[in-house]
């Protein structure tokens, strides 16, 4: 009867055998189902060397399972920091590293480099594996999409945006300089009535004219294609000069207008450092930042604009502090304000807060998305702070440089061929 026999006979031991091939059963299902999915999965050890890795991470490396077991995650997911020079990230800053370092998942846009040199644009989502038993860490596990073909889209969605605005611009202005010249005395005759009609003509214009312009920048920021050429900039002088030219608009409204220099702050680069606090003080310091002039006073402009747009009466103060590491800018209004459920949307494509003031108030919602794109070319952080009928405040930090860096890189921005436009 041998095996079979003694099997059945044994109630224990069939138990264990029954157990056991419902375990296989359930690795094999495990397997199957991850070898099933189109994603790539790779699950790591506390060291970052591969235990698991699915067929679709393997195509999407170029290196075939069998071979990746064992090896370091990152020699496999190779990630490119930038496009341009094909630039790999480092270990150290590779982001299975920082989820196995700091314990908290990541999502990543990233691009991917086969073991060919193969370039795939791709959304990794990394989660730290724990115990549940004893809460350590078992390793990391990432699930690696190939979005390449969504970023086909976008690109051409973009590039049409981009050339519409484009095209569309030069008729535009060539309506808004008629509707001038038909507006302007000197050059035609029309009556009160045509006059109406022609002055709304030429602000929706205006309006348009701004919209094509917002979104070819706002197309540009996406894609990485605005133009910066940084220069180092001393930001106290600069925001006080800029303050002055843009002033006449907020008086024009019977607006105020400050502009305050702040002193040096010993709080942490990330809190809101306090502006004002000049009085009494006769030397500001000097806030040296490498900016790109025009394109930070688009976002200055933009931000002021605002202030005197959402503003009905008081002042508009625009000022600047900082500490050792970050120069601070700021410009508060004395406004309707915004609510709190809106703030941390404002810097969103086309976010408009939905009331009445933003109904009656043209806009194309695109400003402060084209300050975040821009602020975040200077490596700078912006945020909002507002209270309802109270007024609201726009702060920007940038990295501040020493006098020393700032000379420092001056010679050699002085020394460098002019920027191509
Ligand atoms: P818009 O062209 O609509 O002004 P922005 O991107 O510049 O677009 O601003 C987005 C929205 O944020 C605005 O529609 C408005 O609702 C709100 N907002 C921006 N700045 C202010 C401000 N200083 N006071 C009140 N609301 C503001």
């Amino acid at each position: 009867m041998g095996l079979f026999g003694r099997k059945q006979q044994d109630p224990a031991s069939s138990q264990v055998a029954q157990l056991s091939g419902a375990l296989k059963n359930k690795e094999l299902q495990a397997e199957i189902l991850i070898q099933s999915i189109t994603d790539g999965i790779i699950a790591t050890d506390t060291a970052g060397h591969i235990v698991l890795i699915n067929k679709a991470a393997g195509l999407l490396s170029e290196w075939s399972p069998e071979e990746a077991l064992g090896l370091d995650a990152r020699l496999i997911v190779k990630l490119i920091a930038d496009e341009k020079t094909s630039e790999l990230i480092s270990d150290a800053d590779h982001p299975f590293s920082s989820v196995l370092t700091k314990l908290q998942p990541e999502t990543v846009a990233s691009i991917l480099t086969s073991r060919n040199n193969k370039h795939i644009y791709v959304s990794l989502v990394i989660s730290p594996v724990v115990n549940p038993k004893d809460n350590t860490l078992v390793g990391i596990v990432a699930v690696i999409r190939d979005v390449s073909k969504e970023r086909t889209e976008e690109q051409r969605s973009a590039d049409f945006i981009s050339t519409a605005s484009h095209e569309m611009r030069t008729p535009v202005a060539a309506i808004e300089g008629y509707l001038a010249l038909a507006l302007n005395d000197k050059v035609s005759k029309i009556d009160a009535k045509a006059r109406e009609y022609l002055e709304k003509a030429h602000a929706s214009t205006q309006h348009l004219g701004q919209l094509f312009q917002d979104l070819l920048t706002s197309a540009k920021a996406e894609d990485g294609r605005l133009t910066s050429h940084p220069v180092v900039t001393e930001m106290g002088a600069y925001l006080e000069q800029l303050v002055e030219d843009m002033k006449f608009s907020a008086e024009k409204k019977g607006l105020h207008v400050e502009f305050l220099q702040g002193t040096q702050s010993t709080q942490k680069p990330d809190s809101p450092l306090a502006g004002g606090g000049a009085v009494g003080r006769t030397i500001a310091p000097l806030f040296y930042a490498n900016i790109d002039p025009d394109r930070m006073r688009e976002v200055i402009t933009n931000l002021f604009d605002n202030a005197v747009k959402y503003t009905e009466g008081g002042t508009i103060r625009v000022g600047i502090t900082g500490n050792d590491e970050v120069v601070q800018l700021h410009v508060a209004d004395s406004g309707a304000g915004i609510p709190e459920e809106d703030i941390p949307h404002l810097f969103q494509k086309f976010y408009r807060v939905d009331n009445s003031a933003t109904r009656s108030i043209g806009g194309t919602g695109l400003g402060l998305f084209i300050c975040a794109a821009i602020v975040k070319l200077y490596n700078g952080t912006i945020w909002a702070e507002s209270k309802l009928g109270e007024g609201s405040t726009f702060y920007i930090n940038l990295p501040r440089l020493t006098s020393q860096q700032a000379a420092h890189l001056q010679t050699q921005q002085s020394a460098a061929p002019p920027a191509q436009v």
